[in-house]
């Protein structure tokens, strides 16, 4: 079946046109319209020479945000909904979802984020601005495990990837959230500022309850893309002691570091990695100068997780995504000053006044990257029986279902385990490959091509 041609948001068209009338910011589009033929279509052309200038890309960004920001949920129109699908979470694999959705003909799905208009876009929306990088590398083509030498942050369906908008070896979390936005723009109803509460099964064999910050309504199926969960620690949000979240949020505001001369990071994940690197000033952005603020001393609480407490052996021991972290630590002869400890002990951060004491010792500052858990969000469908596979007792795991209630877990909420080719194929002996866009991202959206609709049939 052909993929129907579904005509641009309004919104992003508008945007495209204002853009070519402004000479300054159109210099993106003029120079892709040079290779147009490396180009799928002239709006993946259009939007990839948005991309190219900051300028354009932001004033696309501030009309989707606004567009966002005049919606209010109607959640009394419950009679609409009972034919709907709707998502819980706007993320990266609702963007999957709705794209491969509305590609397989059906209509646009509803989502409900509980965040603000600007955190449209899940995880890597933490901030609009670049402020960390991700793991996986960036190449051109379609996804693929990393074995295959495929892309490993394709976003299926989308508008654009992230091999058409940067060329850097990995794509900052603004590259993925502007893609993921443009997607959710054009293949989803999105509504922000509504916290999902409880999902639940719905009269009969069919259908879904949600109950909502906003109210209750009958579904025709749900779809709970939460990601991986709410960070631990997130009640800290002190001034003196934040999440991952909470410093990447900052990270992305005029002088985020001003005053943070000494600070602990405690946990040992890749956010831990992407935390350290913000405050030696290897991550991208920051709206500061060195000579203004300036960390002398990030001490790691590693809880012994950390193979490398010098230069040397951090070198041997860590993935090449993180190797110019080493260069902090003691034993480097080019960079005398060890801004950076690995301490072997668990850090456990106690607020004070004017700044934190972490095992003893006083920080400015204390960022906790200890990981997620699952959300407080009621599950009355009950989740835990069934994971949708193409054919029973083979094939790939897709999704977590309610059965028999038309309620799914997608995405990292479904918590598939690693299967045995994956195992194989070295993906599982790197644990954050357990959330790995390139090993979920075609599940979610072959569950989106195999689901059958929601109106007609299927209710009685
Ligand atoms: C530092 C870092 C680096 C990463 N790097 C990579 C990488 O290189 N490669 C890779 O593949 N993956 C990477 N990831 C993982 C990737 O971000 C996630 O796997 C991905 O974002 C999951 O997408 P999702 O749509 O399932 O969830 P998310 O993007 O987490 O979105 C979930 C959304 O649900 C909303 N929500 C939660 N609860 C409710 C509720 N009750 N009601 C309404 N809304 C709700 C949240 O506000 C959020 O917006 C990285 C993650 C981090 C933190």
């Amino acid at each position: 079946m052909a993929a129907p041609v579904i005509p641009l948001s309004p919104v992003i068209r508008e945007v495209i046109e204002e853009v070519m009338d402004k000479k300054r910011m159109r210099e993106g589009i003029d120079a892709c319209i040079t290779r147009s033929g490396d180009f799928g279509s002239v709006t993946e052309m259009r939007l990839a020479g948005i991309a190219m200038v900051p300028e354009a890309r932001q004033l696309m960004s501030d009309r989707l945000t606004a567009y966002w920001d005049g919606r209010r949920f109607p959640v009394d129109i419950v009679g609409d909904y009972d034919t709907r699908e709707i998502l819980v979470g706007a993320g990266f694999h609702t963007a999957a979802y709705c794209a491969s959705r509305v590609a397989m003909g059906f209509p646009k799905p509803v989502v409900l984020e509980r965040g603000t208009p600007e955190q449209v876009g899940g995880a890597f929306a933490v901030s609009l601005k670049p402020v960390f990088r991700l793991n996986s590398r960036n190449r051109p083509g379609t996804v693929g495990l990393p074995d295959q030498d495929k892309a490993l942050n394709y976003l299926p369906g989308g508008l654009l990837q992230p091999s058409m908008v940067t060329s850097e070896e990995y794509p900052t979390n603004a590259d993925m959230a502007w893609l993921i936005r443009l997607t959710l723009m054009q293949y989803a109803n999105v509504y922000p500022g509504v916290t999902v509460t409880d999902i639940g099964g719905g009269r009969g064999d069919y259908g879904a309850r949600l109950s909502t910050s906003s109210g209750n309504v009958a579904v025709g199926r749900v779809l709970d893309a939460r990601g991986t969960g709410d960070e631990k620690d997130s009640e800290a949000g002190s001034e003196r002691m934040l999440t991952f979240s909470q410093l990447m949020t900052r990270m992305g505001t005029m002088f985020p570091l001003r005053g943070m001369r000494q600070v602990a990071v405690i946990g040992s994940g890749d956010s831990a990695k992407c935390a350290v690197e913000s405050l030696l000033g290897i991550a991208p952005g920051n709206s500061s100068a060195i000579g203004l603020d300036y960390t002398d001393r990030v001490d790691w609480y590693t809880g012994g997780q950390i193979d490398g407490r010098t230069c040397s052996e951090f070198r041997d021991n860590q993935r090449g995504r993180y190797i110019r972290i080493a260069q902090y630590l003691e034993g480097n002869i080019s960079n005398p000053s060890t801004r950076l400890r690995v301490m072997s002990t668990k850090g456990y951060p106690v607020p004070l006044p004017d700044g934190v004491i972490v095992n003893e010792r006083t920080y400015d500052l204390a960022v906790t990257c200890t990981g997620s858990e699952r959300p407080s969000l009621n599950d009355s469908a009950g989740f835990s029986y069934f994971k949708v596979q193409r054919r029973q007792g083979q094939g790939t795991i897709l999704a977590q279902q309610a059965a028999p209630v038309q309620a799914y877990r997608i995405g990292p909420a479904a918590g598939i385990e690693f299967s045995e080719a994956e195992t194989a194929a070295g993906v599982g002996e790197i644990p954050a490959n357990r959330v790995a866009m390139f090993r979920l991202a075609p599940r979610t959206a072959a569950l989106a091509a195999m689901l059958p609709g929601v109106t007609g049939a299927e209710e009685k």
